[in-house]
């Protein structure tokens, strides 16, 4: 299939080949010509397989052919979790959107910053809104937008906007856009109960699901290495050195380890920086840019980075610390292999995370050998010999003190302690 036989609007055409795509993908395959047609949608797909455009494309098809409105009203919402991405989708919208000879005033909205030139921004009102929940309902409440005339609603990953955090938020954005309106819900990722929560609010939704398919799964190398907790951040560099990786990300599960972690790196004269979501908003956008232009080599992060972050070229994923649960596995590692590109997927597993490690491959159905690098060999082997390192999901950050070490030893079994 071609993108000819998707999309009819010769602008839009054009974008689409100045961005280098020269076929469709399986998602937007399937999804454009339903979102065309006007029904719900329920969209899942591998992470890096095209999503945004997906919804971008006949998004800006459908308002290229409607009438003009005076005055300008939000016909399309687009929602999404973090401010990163609200800023991603409202580029590839606006790229998207280049040629079409009836300009949309598209407005991106997200928090962490001054609301004033969002206000302002939306002046004489926007044909289309891309916002983090939080600060939409700040415009909303501070009359500089409305949303009671939306037409399409985007969920985009769905299932994040959906966890309890944003229930609040969420419940009162519906309860501002009509009842009759086209719902898009995208994701990576939909847990049941989520899957249940939300398509009771949509009308005959078609669910669209390439996310099993062999055939696309992204080429992600997954590996395990065993190691002690307290010696990962010298493996970290050894593996960077010894890989000359020029770009990597690191996942940990706390802010205070990701600026622990890029700490010690950059002693180590390796260029990193924490990132997450207690900094301000102009570092968070500095960092990124930064490491997209290659400025920086290592960003260490939480979550926050592992929700749908476009970063061209990222050969490799180290997950510090392991996630929170399967689904969270998921949106880490597609970091990488995006695209159509290969990528390495690497954890560390240490013996205080090695059943919640479990817990996730047996999830995600899969089984990685545990490798044991030279000179990096685990001591210890038994969670119970070192109750203080357990946390949820045994990740925490315990530095085991010279006692700790030696009772380690002594306890280990023989053969590790000799390795
Ligand atoms: P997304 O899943 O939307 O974040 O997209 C992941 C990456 O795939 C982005 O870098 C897109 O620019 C790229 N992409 C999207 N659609 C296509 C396509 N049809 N062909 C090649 N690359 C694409």
């Amino acid at each position: 299939m071609t993108f000819t036989e998707l999309i009819q609007n010769a602008a839009l055409l054009r974008a689409i080949n100045e961005r280098g795509y020269s076929t469709p993908t399986p998602i937007q395959m399937s999804a454009i010509p339903l979102i065309l047609k006007g029904g719900d949608v329920v969209a899942q797909a591998q992470t890096g397989s095209g999503k945004t455009a997906a919804f971008c494309l006949p998004l800006l098809q459908q308002w290229a052919v409607e009438r003009a409105i005076t005055p300008r009203r939000v016909r399309t919402l687009v929602l999404v979790p973090t401010r990163e991405l609200a800023a991603q989708v409202g580029d590839v919208m606006r790229n998207l959107a280049h040629h079409l000879p009836k300009p949309i005033k598209l407005s991106v909205a997200y928090g962490g910053i001054s609301i004033n030139p969002q206000m302002l921004q939306l002046r004489g009102g926007a044909d289309m809104v891309i916002a983090t929940p939080g600060r939409l309902l700040d415009l909303i409440r501070q009359h500089a937008v409305t949303i009671s005339h939306v037409k399409t609603l985007v969920f985009d990953e769905a299932d994040r906007l959906f966890e309890s955090g944003f229930a609040d938020e969420i419940r009162q954005i519906l309860s501002l856009v009509p009842a009759q309106r086209q719902t898009l819900l995208f994701s990576a990722t939909f847990p049941d109960q989520v899957l249940e929560l939300t398509e009771n609010g949509l009308r005959n939704p078609v669910r669209v699901d390439v996310a099993d398919s062999a055939t696309h799964k992204p080429d992600i190398h997954q590996r395990a290495i065993g190691v002690d907790m307290q010696r990962r951040t010298e493996l970290l560099i050894h593996l960077i050195r010894q890989h000359r990786w020029n770009r990597v990300l690191v996942f940990t599960s706390s802010r205070y380890a990701s600026e622990l972690v890029a700490m010690k790196l950059r002693k180590a004269h390796i260029f990193a920086e924490p990132f997450h979501g207690e900094l301000g908003q102009g570092k968070r956008t500095q960092v990124l840019s930064d490491f997209k232009t290659n400025r920086i080599q290592v960003i260490v992060a939480t979550d926050l980075a592992s929700r749908g972050i476009d970063i061209p070229n990222l050969p490799v994923v180290i997950n510090y610390d392991p996630p929170r649960s399967s689904d969270d596995y998921t949106h880490r590692i597609g970091r990488t292999g995006r695209a159509g590109n290969a990528g390495v997927a690497i954890n560390f597993v240490c013996a205080s995370n090695d059943a919640h490690f479990k817990f996730i491959e047996q999830s995600q159905q899969i089984r990685l050998e545990r490798e044991h690098l030279s000179g990096f060999e685990p001591v210890l082997t038994d969670v119970s010999v070192l109750p203080e390192e357990k946390g949820p999901g045994g990740i925490k950050s315990h530095r085991p003190n010279k006692k700790d070490r030696l009772r380690m030893l002594t306890l280990a079994p023989a053969k590790n302690r000799s390795s």
